[in-house]
């Protein structure tokens, strides 16, 4: 067996996944489980929509998991109390290496019809929730100088989805909230990266298509997040799209864009705005950036330009 066929193992790691009581969380969990890891099986056992909690869901996986000789326990908090969760971890196995952002419901309504109180729950369990279950476990992590953080994004929040625009809104920040956790993790090498799951699941059962909903196995997309949890992945701050045994890496890109002024002494008109458009949001020569340093290390590349009448 060559190195690169050796089994990734997680001994002696404490994963939380967060709604694991079922679909993908539950097929991370057992994944992980069944490569050594120690893990928290997370879930508020509430319907699809978010009403109602119980304790099953949760029991349900950590039973499989103990049946099939893996170590668990079930933690049945809100990700909202995101310390609780986390405490559960520390109190059952003394430590946390890996959080797999991963809870979720659906308040689906046209914007129009969108309440308040749809938008503030979808965000609170999606958004809120990563932000607290990830806040509890990051000192603990760069403590102990390890840590691997997964969020759960979603093309809706990509691309935008008709009728989605509370969960679009939280599947989008939980982007943002992992470019910043990257950089702040980095140092002590505390990796997060960003999941885009497309999956049969309660979620989106009636939603997809039949017959792509029956080769959309959670577990196909298990063995991606695995390898995104474990020590030998070096990515930090990848956006991973997966589903039906198929991923890739999604990137944002910029334009090389136009100068809006004939020179520096000018101003900027909407007449000359209108005239460059075609330049402004031309992306044939589109380049993805790194860091938020390139994006002003090239505004100044700009500027000088302008400087030179160039
Ligand atoms: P699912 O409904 O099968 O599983 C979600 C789990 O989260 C449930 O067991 C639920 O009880 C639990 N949960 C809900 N609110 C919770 C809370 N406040 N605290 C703790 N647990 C809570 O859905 P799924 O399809 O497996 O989705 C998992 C994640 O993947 C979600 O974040 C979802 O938005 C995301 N996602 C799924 C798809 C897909 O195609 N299935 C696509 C894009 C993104």
């Amino acid at each position: 067996m060559s190195s690169s066929d050796r089994k990734l193992r997680f001994d002696n790691r404490v994963a939380v996944v967060t709604g694991a009581g079922a679909g993908l969380g539950r097929e991370y969990a057992l994944l992980l489980a069944e490569r050594g890891a120690k893990v928290v099986v997370n879930d508020l056992g509430g319907s699809h929509s978010g009403e109602g909690a119980s304790q099953r869901a949760a029991d349900i996986v950590v039973e499989e998991i103990r049946r099939a000789g893996g170590e668990a326990v079930a933690d049945y908090n809100s990700v909202i109390d995101g310390a609780m969760v986390i405490e559960t971890a520390l109190k059952a196995f003394g430590r946390v290496d890996i959080l797999i952002n991963n809870a979720g419901i659906l308040r689906d309504r046209s914007l129009a019809k969108t309440s308040e109180q749809d938008w503030n729950l979808v965000n609170d369990v999606h958004l809120k929730g990563s932000f607290k279950c990830t806040q509890a476990a990051f000192p603990h992590m760069k403590a102990q100088r390890y840590g691997r953080i997964i969020m759960t994004s979603s093309n809706s929040g990509i691309y935008g989805n008709f009728g989605q625009a509370n969960y679009s809104a939280a599947k989008m920040g939980l982007v943002g909230l992992a470019n910043t956790v990257a950089i702040e993790g980095a140092r002590n090498n505390v990796l997060c990266n960003v999941i885009i799951p497309t999956a049969a699941s309660r979620m989106t059962e009636g939603i997809l298509p039949d017959i792509l909903f029956n080769e959309l196995k959670p577990k196909l997309i298990a063995p991606v997040v695995a390898y995104l949890c474990h020590e030998s992945c070096q990515d930090n701050g990848s956006y991973i799209e997966s589903a039906a045994g198929w991923a890739t890496k999604v990137h944002t890109v910029r334009g090389k864009g136009a100068v809006l002024r004939p020179s520096l002494i000018d101003t900027v008109t909407p007449e000359y705005v209108k005239n460059v458009w075609s330049n402004v949001t031309d992306m044939s020569k589109a380049k993805h950036l790194n860091a938020i340093g390139e994006a002003s290390g090239y505004l100044l590349e700009v500027l000088e330009k302008m400087k030179e009448g160039d």
